[in-house]
């Protein structure tokens, strides 16, 4: 703290009497200095000045006033000109001296006050939000600081819950009504929180699309009711010049309970609480410690990602796809698999999805297609011809140059494009749709196929599907693997299956794991499958050991057919 700040700050009952005791006592001291050097002649009354300054500044011009009185009295009548002659000084030095004490008494307190004012004034500017006149992040983060201590000697009854709201469609609505609309529901968002019935929160604007409601005396019991309260005040339509807008808007609730004491943290226990709100496409998040932990644990495993990337830890391997109707084998979907050196074995359900929100899938990506072509121009080397499905993300498509990468493997590895198959989740594919149509065309061109994964657990699959250059839809086995008795699911996939049909498209069903639901995709007129009961995913020596061991696995129908067929031959053979 400087100097400036030390003094002008504000102080204590106890600091104030401490100050007040030490100033008398340098008024004291100041007056034996001048009594012990000899009296008033010499120069050491003007050290009365220092006290009297420290009086104005700190206490204001009415502390100046008092020591400046109490140094002018405490050098006045009865302090003699010369302490060894006892000569007296006369009445008007004391009186013109006191004077001076008391001008310069009175110039620092106004000075220091109208510094005081000042300072105040720029603390308070640097706390407002300038356009909504809102207190913001800093003045949020102090008022956290203030309520921490007192929180911790009263729990119950002050416990806050922190709840923000985050304007998540900001781009949208700036380029669609200019730059005044996020200010504007701001405002509106901000009054509709103070006029909260039964609830007095403060409000701060803690960023240019970001509000943050503080509510004292909350208990644990209450949050979810109050959450639900704020949902209802801040709705997802607001008004804007007579317009009602759309506002994709998420609110985090974090409770400011015993074990909580750093404003910081607090803070970034909101953002959390706001990211996983956004994540999981809910309105409203209330921030855990466990929420807290299971970031930090997929962190560190997204740095790990990298580590084994470079160390080798990743390799491929490989399932078989079958057409259903006769069982024959015709190609492999490529699936990554992770030893990790502590954790063992790391499902790509635990890294993969959050990859995909960062550049790091790019790099899972390209170890992939250039270990799967590799694996390719080795099983051509010798003798099995096969098609391959990758999988890849819709950031992979959209990112500048992968389909060059693609086309470079392909020659590098003498690989023609009809053997590779992108496989392609509908989910990711929503964002840049015609971005993603241009780069697939790319493709395709090629000869490269593409396949729509996981269909019918995205959001608005058949709004988009007609528009992109696809060659099959591969059923998610959540629908497949309670076929035929699971009537909804049995729908779904009948659906999926009559829509490719009518797309002109292939439909391929994933998780085929028994004969029963073999037997109904075949009725249903599925044209291919994959699932443990042909295999499970295999490394690239065990899938050629399976290879050369496989017997179709067909249909019962099929095989009725079949038996019927051979057994009407041996009837009908000539005796
Ligand atoms: P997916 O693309 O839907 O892959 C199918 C998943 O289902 C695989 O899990 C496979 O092992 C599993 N599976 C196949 N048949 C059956 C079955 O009959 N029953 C059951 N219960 N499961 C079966 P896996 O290998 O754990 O992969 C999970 C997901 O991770 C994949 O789902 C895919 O989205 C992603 N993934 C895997 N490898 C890659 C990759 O190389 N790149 C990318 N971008 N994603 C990958
Ligand atoms: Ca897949
Ligand atoms: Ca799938």
């Amino acid at each position: 703290m400087n100097l400036g700040n030390y003094l002008f700050r504000k102080y204590t009952q106890p600091q104030r009497l401490l100050l007040v005791t030490v100033l008398m006592t340098a008024v004291a001291g100041v007056t034996a200095l001048v009594w012990y050097t000899g009296g008033i002649k010499y120069v050491y009354s003007h050290s009365m000045y220092i006290p009297i300054a420290i009086a104005g500044i700190v206490f204001g011009y009415k502390g100046g006033v008092i020591i400046a009185l109490a140094g002018g009295l405490a050098l006045g009548p009865w302090m003699p000109i010369n302490t060894a002659t006892m000569e007296m000084q006369d009445t008007i030095n004391w009186v013109y001296r006191t004077f001076y004490f008391l001008a310069v008494g009175v110039l620092a307190g106004l000075s220091s006050d109208t510094s005081r004012r000042y300072i105040q004034r720029l603390k308070q500017f640097a706390r407002r939000d300038p356009v909504s006149k809102l207190p913001n992040r800093k003045a949020l983060l102090e008022r956290l600081e203030e309520i921490l201590p007192r929180r911790n000697q009263d729990l119950d009854s002050c416990c806050y819950l922190l709840v923000t709201l985050s304007i998540d469609n900001g781009m949208a609505l700036r380029s669609a009504f200019g730059f005044s609309v996020i200010d504007s529901i701001i405002d509106g968002y901000a009054r509709q929180l103070h006029e909260m019935p039964n609830h007095q929160p403060e409000v701060f604007r803690i960023h240019g699309g970001q509000l943050a409601a503080l509510f004292p005396g909350t208990k644990p019991d209450d949050v979810d009711v109050l959450m639900q309260a704020c949902l209802k005040t801040l709705p997802e339509n607001a008004n804007f010049q007579s317009l009602s807008v759309y506002v994709n808007r998420h609110l985090g609730g974090v409770l400011i309970d015993n074990h909580e004491n750093d404003p910081q943290a607090i803070m970034q226990h909101a953002e959390i609480a706001i990211a996983r709100a956004n994540d999981k496409m809910t309105d409203a998040f209330v921030y855990t410690q466990e929420v807290s932990e299971s970031i930090a644990s997929q962190l560190a495993l997204m740095a790990d990602v990298t580590d084994g990337l470079k160390r080798g830890e990743f390799t491929m391997h490989y399932q078989p796809k079958v057409a259903l109707a006769d069982g024959k084998f015709y190609g492999v979907e490529a699936l990554i698999r992770w030893q990790h050196p502590v954790r063992g074995w790391v499902s790509p359900d635990e890294f993969i999805p959050n990859a995909e929100h960062s550049t790091l899938i790019l790099k899972i990506s390209e170890f992939v297609l250039r270990e799967v072509m590799q694996q390719v121009s080795k099983w051509r080397a010798s003798g099995i011809d096969l098609q391959v499905a990758i999988n890849v993300s819709g950031h992979d498509i959209l990112q500048p140059g992968f389909a060059q990468m693609l086309f470079e493997l392909l020659k590098e590895f003498d690989v023609p494009g009809e053997r590779i198959e992108l496989e392609i989740t509908e989910g990711t594919l929503i964002e840049d749709i015609d971005e993603v149509v241009a780069e697939l065309l790319k493709l395709t061109e090629a000869q490269i196929t593409v396949s729509i994964d996981d269909f019918g657990t995205g959001y608005s699959s058949l709004q988009y599907l007609y528009k992109l250059p696809i060659s099959l839809l591969k059923i998610d086995q959540v629908f497949v693997r309670y076929l035929p008795e699971d009537k909804g699911a049995s729908y779904i996939v009948s659906a999926a299956i009559v829509l490719a049909q009518k797309m002109g498209i292939k439909s391929l069903a994933e998780g085929i794991e028994t004969q029963a639901n073999l037997d109904y995709l075949q009725q249903l007129g599925c044209d291919y499958g994959q699932g443990y009961l042909y295999s499970k995913p295999l490394s690239a020596d065990n899938f050629i050991a399976w290879y050369q061991n496989y017997q179709p696995i067909c249909p019962k129908a099929s095989q009725l057919a079949k038996e019927s067929t051979a057994n009407d031959t041996s009837m009908g053979r000539p005796l």
